[in-house]
């Protein structure tokens, strides 16, 4: 089977360890035929979200594609839910001392290492889908980890500015990181996704896909952000494969984050329904993404164009995680 799974940081990322259990591959930590997600009968794509990726002290920083790697190579601080196992902040001290901003963002001093990496490969010429290959040499994912795309496109958010109550756009980072999403955000969108193009393979993935799953990942940020990049959208719509989508919101509220701040930014209401008419369905001539629309036991919706069915939907544990990646499957099959 090949899979295309649609995702943002640390919910996509545990969403993934559910769709390597739910498909037999070595869990995390233990090889596999590479890095680039061919295992065995089945492969893997995620197309991960860039539109949180920004410039911080000289260093190219992606938090999402960094949340997968880590995740799925075994080097996520589990706690946390991002960055490394282990870490130290002894580069961040002394940022601290010198008052470089921002002070507000946490590098680590292993995950500094990556990022170093990757920005001189960067200012090297090379583009961020192979720089991502490379670190991901090191990691292992048995996921093929593919950037929407290598062009700048990142999420910005227009807020009043507290101190001069001026209205300005922000970095979505400065907004989530910050200010913890309590400015309220008139307006989020995704500066450059108009003149960006798909990261090479990531339209083949989805044209050759057995199935493409979104992730749920946060809609407005992370699937919305890669939906943006010009092309990604229509390819979602062309693909022969069925499309399953998997609610981030249960009983009307996101779990473990601030989604329902995005959601109001744009005018969704944060209901399971919201979102799965906000993707909007592809059948019946629908103008939507979605074939099946998976939501929390005790949700309903109605979505046209798309079968809804409620599962469990909490990623507890892997275990757990696998039998909602299952539950996608069989929803995608009766779609077929
Ligand atoms: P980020 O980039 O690190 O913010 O992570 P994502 O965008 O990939 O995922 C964040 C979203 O995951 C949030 O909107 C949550 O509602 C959702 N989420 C987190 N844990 C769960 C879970 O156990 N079940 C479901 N259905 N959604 C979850
Ligand atoms: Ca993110």
């Amino acid at each position: 089977m090949r899979i295309v799974v649609l995702v943002g940081g640390v919910g996509g990322a545990r969403f993934l360890l559910g769709v390597k259990a739910a498909l037999g591959l070595p869990p995390v930590g233990e090889p596999t035929s590479g890095s680039g997600g061919d295992v065995g009968e089945h492969q893997v794509t995620a197309v991960v979200n860039t539109g949180d990726d920004t410039w911080m002290h000289g260093l190219r920083i992606c938090p999402d594609l960094d949340t997968c790697m880590y995740t799925l190579g075994g080097g996520i601080d589990e706690e946390r839910g991002w960055g490394r196992a282990g870490e130290s902040w002894a580069v961040k001290g002394e940022l601290a001392a010198y008052g470089a901003p921002p002070d507000w963002f946490g590098l680590g001093d292993r995950d500094i290492a990556t990022h170093l990496v990757r920005s001189r490969m960067l200012r090297a010429g090379y583009p961020l889908s192979a720089v991502t290959e490379a670190l991901c040499d090191r990691w292992r994912p048995g996921v093929r980890l593919l950037p929407a795309s290598d062009d700048r496109v990142e999420t910005h958010v227009s807020v009043d500015d507290p101190d001069s109550g001026e209205r300005r756009a922000i970095h979505f980072q400065e907004w989530w990181v910050r200010h913890r999403a309590g400015l309220p955000a008139h307006w989020i969108g995704q500066v450059g996704a108009e003149t960006a193009t798909p990261a090479p393979g990531v339209a083949a993935a989805l044209d050759e896909a057995d199935i493409v799953l979104l992730a749920p990942s946060n809609p407005v940020v992370s699937i919305g952000s890669i939906l943006a990049v010009e092309g990604v959208r229509d390819a979602v719509r062309a693909t022969s494969a069925p499309v399953v989508g998997v609610s981030p919101i249960i009983a009307g509220k996101p779990l473990r984050g601030m989604a329902d701040a995005c959601l109001r930014a744009i005018g969704v209401p944060s209901t399971a329904e919201g979102v799965g008419r906000h993707y909007g369905g592809r059948g019946q001539g629908g103008s939507g993404l979605l074939d099946g629309w998976l939501v929390h036991t005790g949700d309903t919706a109605v979505v046209p164009g798309a079968a809804v069915r409620s599962v469990p939907l909490l990623m507890s544990d892997v275990a757990a995680t696998a039998a909602m990646v299952e539950a996608a499957f069989d929803l995608a099959e009766v779609t077929r």
